[in-house]
């Protein structure tokens, strides 16, 4: 019988000129982008220290630490994919995952299904097990303001 695992994720980018805004691997236009090491794609960044914590691997610090060049400006879907092979080699399957990506602007809705195609492939599963979701936090603290973006994720493995 295969047992049930479950992993929290969180993160957070200040958001800033001159750099382009990349969500659940989707550009998106809009005026600012998100701040970081790699391509700063919060709403990946959250979703892989989910898969992450439920299979009790670490964190994306922990697998690829900033320090390290050759992470620079390198894009989340790729350290998706790894982080995905290192929960399949370590004996775990993907039941399904969940994202909410906290911002103020702009709407995402037009590009979740692209989002959700993207996890999806970078997973090996259905479209159908993954979840991205969207909200503001109604002009208050930093999402608000449009100093940042925040992401939750959660994800389901079976062991
Ligand atoms: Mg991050």
């Amino acid at each position: 019988m295969s047992t049930p695992r479950i992993g929290y994720g969180y993160d957070v980018h200040r958001l800033t000129k001159d750099r382009p805004l990349l969500l659940g691997g989707v550009e998106i236009p809009f005026e600012f982008g998100l701040a970081g090491h790699s391509d700063a794609d919060v709403l990946l960044h959250a979703l892989m220290d989910a898969l992450l914590g439920a299979a009790a691997l670490g964190d994306i610090g922990y697998l690829f630490p900033d320090s390290d060049a050759g992470y620079k400006g390198i894009s989340s879907r790729i350290l998706l994919r790894k982080v995905a092979a290192e929960v399949e080699e370590n004996g775990f399957s993907v039941g399904n995952v969940d994202v909410t990506l906290v911002a103020q602007r702009p709407k995402i809705a037009p590009y979740i299904w692209q989002m959700r195609g993207n996890i999806a492939v970078d997973l090996n599963v259905s479209i159908d097990k993954v979840s991205v979701k969207a909200t503001t936090e109604e002009g208050m603290g930093f999402t608000g303001s449009g100093e940042g973006m925040a992401a939750h994720a959660v994800a389901m493995l079976f062991q």
